[in-house]
């Protein structure tokens, strides 16, 4: 896993692209909810799945047919007072689909660990992307408070946080200039 500070600030900056004058606090938690979901699955190291099964951690749950699946779900459930399939109904349902699919593709930007099972559960293929610069996270809280979560911390901050809200303030100033 990436951090979960990670994996939700990704959710956070989605939002304030895709929603960028209505975007509600119940937005923003399920948004964060949807970015930490998959990591449900390291529940599985508890009832003895191994790691490279398809239930295993970054296995189905990582999947991108869980990220369709789930984010439909959490739309249909959380957004009631949506009018169901309507256009907006679909632009929420892409956009929670869209943030529980960045979980899977920042895992596979880590250096440890096993790859993403992005084509669970047609394939069980493991997968990372070319290009890997964070440190991969210590499952647990535990491992966080050591030299490990720090140098976490810097990579994403580095390779994520920072080039993430670059982008964030040039398209505000964009939006700013064309709204002017
Ligand atoms: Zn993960």
């Amino acid at each position: 896993m990436a951090s979960a500070f990670t994996h939700s600030f990704i959710a956070v900056a989605a939002g304030t692209l895709a929603f960028p004058e209505r975007l509600s606090v119940r937005i923003v938690v399920f948004g964060i909810f949807c970015a930490l979901l998959p990591d449900l699955d390291v529940i599985g190291f508890r009832f003895g799945i191994p790691y490279g099964q398809w239930l295993g951690h970054r296995g189905f749950f990582h999947s991108l047919l869980f990220a369709l699946l789930a984010g439909g779900a959490v739309t249909l459930l959380a957004f009631r007072s949506e009018q169901r399939f309507s256009k907006r109904w679909w632009f929420l349902a892409a956009y929670f689909t869209s943030v529980i699919a960045s979980h899977g593709v920042l895992d596979a930007m880590t250096d440890g660990g096993y790859g993403v099972a992005f084509f669970s559960p047609f394939s069980n293929a493991r997968y990372f992307l070319p290009w890997r610069p964070l440190t991969v996270a210590p499952i647990g809280v535990r491992g966080f408070f050591s030299r490990w979560g720090w140098d976490v911390l810097m990579s994403e901050l580095l390779w994520i946080w920072v080039p993430v809200t670059l982008l964030l303030v040039v398209m505000s100033l964009a939006r700013g200039q064309r709204s002017s």
